[in-house]
């Protein structure tokens, strides 16, 4: 029995043994992994958490000797770009490149790091724009030197953030002011100080875009419809969606004021995703009120058709309402449009093979050519507002709306006229054969309300004066 015991507790002590150094070691592999988690792999410079470690104890210096410090993000441009056309070995070695120049540029006592995937952060003594400059210069001409081609010395280019230490900001805020910077991006200013407006304009716009956000998830955008008419028949032949946003203070903001703000941000997509499947639930609607329906158009932004699938969004849209396709239009912009018209002319394609129509939107507005136009599926063009309301006196806005008009007609689309606004506007439209008008001469852009007023009492009475 006493052997049995013996055994035991011996098994029991080698068991415990056991534990204690399986445990030593995880210790030690945390250790080890926690070095190795402050270290940037590729370029074996910190990464951001050492960066902002190293960094913090550098500030803490500062404040007690008082020594000035600065904080300069180097931003590699376009590396995306870079390794899409050379290639992801010659993205690294521009990586590369800028770890060498940004440890060179630190100099003594600078803490370097690489903070994210093409930012590299620099902490080192030195104040004012004319020394940053110098750093700049010399982590410029590193950077040139380590490069192996020319071609890659043509293409590879970078913008950096500066922001100085004010004695009290902490390593995150400083790095984020220099970060802010870049926002700014201008290819005539490579380097660019952080200042207190900057901080201002972007706050406010921080602040727009979580209110744009909000407004999306509590129903303060609506979606307001303009009338297109027939110059014809006076009957109204389509409606355009236009977004409207009801703000609980600021009351309404036009769509001038935050579309702009909402495609850099982003938000746009989410914005024209809701604003599509709003326009097609409308639609259907009335249809099933018995109304007779009208083709309804959506703005389509660039974010939109170029970063998501749009082909996609309008299917789910179509399938979840039950709209039948033929009742919807996308409206692209002629800018957009050129962007890459390759792709614009395969994803158009596409929505136009589901049944939808595309138009082109502010054209005459972009410099594209008129043969590529012609390379385009289209179904409608609109004449920009700018041409149209210089219809009444200005000659040369008249030969090119008849230009634009003539040209349409050969390519076998609906044309239509935007911003109509007076009788001779309309008179001229009429006798060079556009098809359709849409503008306040008719009716403003107006709610869903308002317009199934119209669909009840059409414009007939006005319209066909007009076109008289
Ligand atoms: P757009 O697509 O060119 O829309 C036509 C704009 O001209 C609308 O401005 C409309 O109200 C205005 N308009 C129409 N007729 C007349 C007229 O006779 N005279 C004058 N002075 N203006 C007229 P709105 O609604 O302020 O929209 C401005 C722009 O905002 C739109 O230009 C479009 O680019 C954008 N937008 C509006 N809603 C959306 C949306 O849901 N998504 C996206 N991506 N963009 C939108
Ligand atoms: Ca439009
Ligand atoms: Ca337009």
């Amino acid at each position: 029995m006493k052997i049995v015991i013996m055994v035991l507790a011996v098994a029991l002590i080698l068991v415990a043994v056991a534990l204690l150094i399986a445990i030593r070691k995880i210790v030690a592999l945390e250790k080890g992994f926690k070095n190795a988690d402050n270290t940037d792999r590729m370029t074996g410079l910190l990464n951001r958490d050492g960066f902002m470690e190293q960094g913090e104890l550098v500030l803490e210096a500062a404040k007690e000797s008082g020594e000035p410090v600065s904080l300069i993000v180097f931003d590699v441009e376009e590396l995306g770009r870079i390794n899409t056309f050379f290639g992801t070995g010659v993205g690294d070695e521009v990586v590369k490149a800028f770890a060498f120049a940004a440890k060179a540029a630190a100099g003594k006592g600078g803490v370097v790091g690489r903070a994210n995937t093409d930012d590299f952060a620099l902490l080192t003594h030195c104040s004012g724009e004319a020394e940053a400059q110098e750093i700049a210069k010399s982590f410029r001409n590193a950077v040139m030197n380590r490069l192996s081609s020319d071609t890659l010395r043509e293409n590879v280019n970078f913008f950096a953030g500066v922001c100085e230490f004010d004695g009290h900001d902490d390593i995150y805020t400083m790095y984020n002011k220099a970060s802010l910077c870049l926002f700014t991006k201008d290819s005539n200013r490579r380097l660019s100080f952080f200042t207190r407006d900057m901080e201002n304009s972007m706050v406010e716009k921080e602040l727009l875009r979580s209110e744009m956000l909000t407004a999306l998830e509590t129903g303060q955008f609506e979606l307001y419809y303009q009338p297109k008419i027939s110059f014809k028949t006076g009957e109204m032949r389509g409606l355009e969606a236009l977004i409207r946003w009801h703000h609980p203070t600021k009351g309404f903001v036009p769509p001038s004021d935050f579309i702009p703000l909402a495609e850099k941000s982003g938000i746009i997509t989410k914005i024209d995703e809701w604003g599509l499947f709003t326009a097609c639930r409308q639609s259907k609607e009335w249809q099933d009120k018995g109304m007779s329906p009208v083709k309804v158009s959506v703005n389509m932004s660039q974010a939109q058709f170029y970063r998501t699938d749009v082909y996609a969004t309008i299917s789910a849209a179509l399938a979840e309402t039950g709209l039948d396709p033929k009742w919807l239009e996308v409206e692209v912009t002629e800018t957009m449009a050129m962007q890459d018209i390759d792709r614009t002319i395969s994803v158009l394609a596409k929505i136009r093979e589901l049944g939808v129509s595309v138009s082109m939107d502010d054209f005459g507005s972009g410099y594209s050519s008129l043969s590529s136009l012609k390379t385009l599926p289209l179904d409608i063009l609109k004449i920009d507002r700018s041409l149209v309301c210089d219809l009444d006196d200005n000659k040369v806005s008249k030969q090119i709306t008849n230009a634009i008009v003539e040209l349409g007609k050969a390519m076998e689309l609906v044309v239509l006229a935007e911003g109509v606004e007076t009788r001779g506007q309309i008179d001229f439209l009429t006798e060079i054969g556009c098809d359709l008008a849409q503008g306040y001469f008719y009716s403003k852009p107006c709610p869903a309300k308002d317009i199934e007023a119209l669909m009840i009492m059409p414009l007939v009475g006005k319209a066909q004066t007009a076109a008289e």
